[in-house]
């Protein structure tokens, strides 16, 4: 059946004339193309836009960072990063076409303290966080929940709900997201059941927030993502908590501690608890990658795993794409031989005796470095 009134010729109305195009959306970024993005946790010792070209360098598309030293409060002006140097970091980022960015936030940060002078402290500091990592445009600036104390989860959460607003009271965000990581369970951190990070984010739906994801974390709190059906199971469990959409950033990290131990140790892909095939299938399951129908466009790949030897930062970034197919020459601006940790310069001729006082001394270094590093990330 037809209705006369619709099919009559529209009369001309003035109007219409000058009607104003809608606004256009911005651009999604170029990492939200779809493709893999794998990434590693880059120092910024001496300039903080040399971590960019390392990451370039080691074959990442993207990286995580911190945005000034992670063991210490900072102090007054000095927690603030110079607009110049900010300026150039996001030239620089640009050019080598790196995404997303991740800045992780300084590990002395509590922000669901019982502690009203550490409270107040790490609302302080979490606030500088978000201003540095605006101003170095990131995309991403990852949280650890904090941690109660004597307090109830139920008290601790309603506490970090509310610091979160706090420390972003007043700020422009400019599209950076906060992303709750979860956590291994040791002493009363929050954060190691998806439950908790659920009810986290949903006790402060006003504020951009989503997950970061760490596979050794996940261990450690008892999912067991060495198998199939494990990870099937753990999959399930993001999708009735979190909410796999809100999954923005997985770390990527073997574990040198077995299942449920709620000790966080890091260890390179492969090499650890987990093993390699898990990390194959978490790379390229359906609903975690960035190939699959239902993966997240631009989610990535984070590795924290320990750098002991020069070349280990190389070895776990060529893992990761191996995993997904890719050979390390198709990897974005590769470089052979580059590492992060470079190798102490070769002496001359040495005795035997020599040489193996220096073999053990550069053992005893190594270990002393590894657990300086703790791989608490
Ligand atoms: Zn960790
Ligand atoms: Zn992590």
């Amino acid at each position: 059946m037809t209705d006369p009134q619709h099919t009559t010729e529209p009369g001309y109305d003035i109007a219409d004339e000058y009607r104003p195009e809608p606004p256009q959306p911005p651009p999604a970024p170029l990492w939200m193309d779809g493709s893999i993005r794998v990434g590693i946790h880059t120092s910024i010792a001496g300039d903080i836009a040399q971590a960019l070209d390392s990451a370039h360098r080691l074959g990442c598309n993207a990286l995580q960072i911190f945005s000034l030293s992670p063991r210490m409060w900072p102090r007054g002006s000095g927690s603030r990063i110079a607009e110049t140097d900010a300026a150039r970091f996001r030239a620089r980022r640009a050019e080598l076409q790196l995404g997303p960015l991740v800045v992780h936030d300084n590990y002395l940060i509590n922000l669901a303290s019982p502690d009203p002078v550490l409270r107040v402290r790490s609302i302080q500091a979490f606030h500088d966080e978000l201003v540095r990592a605006v101003a170095l445009g990131a995309d991403f600036l990852v949280a650890h929940p904090g941690s109660g104390r004597g307090s109830s989860a139920r008290q601790a959460i309603e506490e970090m709900a509310r610091a979160l607003r706090q420390a972003t009271r007043g700020l422009k965000l400019d599209g950076l997201r906060i992303l709750l990581e979860n956590t291994s369970g040791m002493g009363t951190a929050l954060g190691a059941r998806f439950e908790e990070l659920a009810a986290i984010l949903d006790a402060a739906p006003d504020l951009p927030l989503g997950v970061c994801l760490d596979t050794a974390h996940m261990f450690h709190a008892g999912y067991d993502i060495r198998t199939e059906a494990g990870l099937e199971r753990t999959v399930e469990a993001i999708e009735r908590t979190v909410g796999l959409d809100r999954v923005f950033v997985l770390h990527m990290n073997d574990s040198k501690t077995p299942l449920g131990s709620r000790v966080d140790r890091h260890e390179h892909i492969g090499k650890g608890k987990v093993g390699l095939e898990a990390f194959r299938r978490i790379l390229n399951h359906p609903m975690l990658s960035t190939k699959g129908a239902h993966g997240l466009a631009g989610r990535a790949f984070i590795l924290e795993t320990p750098l002991e030897a020069p070349g280990d930062d190389r070895r776990n970034v060529r893992t990761l794409w191996k995993l997904v197919g890719m050979t390390a020459r198709q990897a974005p601006g590769a470089e052979d031989g580059f590492s992060m940790l470079r190798r102490p310069a070769k002496r001359k001729k040495k005795t035997k005796a020599a040489t193996q006082r220096a073999q053990r001394a550069r053992k005893a270094n190594r270990a002393n470095r590894a657990k300086r590093a703790g791989n608490r990330r």
